[in-house]
């Protein structure tokens, strides 16, 4: 594929298609001590109610419930109803570093994401994707 003449954007490698594959199954992400806090900022609830009512703790991590088969916050129609409150990890999903560091990665991670562009080839998408770490779009807690 030929060099982008322009600054590349997120979209020219992903788009998230809002599928939901990645909100479901019966184990979700952890939350550190900054997801909690932001959010339960914003539910604007107690973070102990927040625990109660929408976490569970899994040995020494919080995690968020299941119902369903799916993150409790996984709506079919609306997708994630915490969308800009969602723990880290969610964010990072699926531009995971990883993907830079061995191709099985991006084989394994874009079988799972179809928001991932992986006709661009692994190349060309690692290029993009370094580039848009470099320039500061997409920051180590995602994006
Ligand atoms: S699997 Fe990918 S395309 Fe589907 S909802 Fe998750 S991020 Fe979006
Ligand atoms: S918090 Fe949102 S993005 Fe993360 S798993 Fe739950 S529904 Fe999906």
């Amino acid at each position: 594929m030929e060099a982008l003449s322009r600054i590349p954007v997120v979209a020219d490698i992903f788009q998230c298609t809002c599928c939901g594959f990645c909100c479901h199954g019966e184990t979700t992400v952890s939350l550190n001590e900054a997801d909690q806090k932001r959010m339960a900022t914003l539910m604007a609830l107690p973070r102990e109610e927040v625990l109660h009512r929408f976490w569970r703790v899994n040995g020494r991590e919080v995690q968020m419930q299941v119902r369903d088969g799916h993150c409790i916050f996984y709506d079919g129609k609306k997708g994630c109803t915490v969308h800009a409150g969602r723990p880290w990890r969610c964010r990072q999903w699926p531009l995971h570093p990883s993907i830079l560091t061995d191709e099985a990665n991006f084989l394994t991670i874009t079988a799972s994401c179809p928001g991932l562009k992986k006709e661009l080839g692994y190349e060309s998408f690692c290029r993009i994707f370094k580039t848009l770490i470099a320039n500061g779009t997409l920051m180590a807690g995602g994006f």
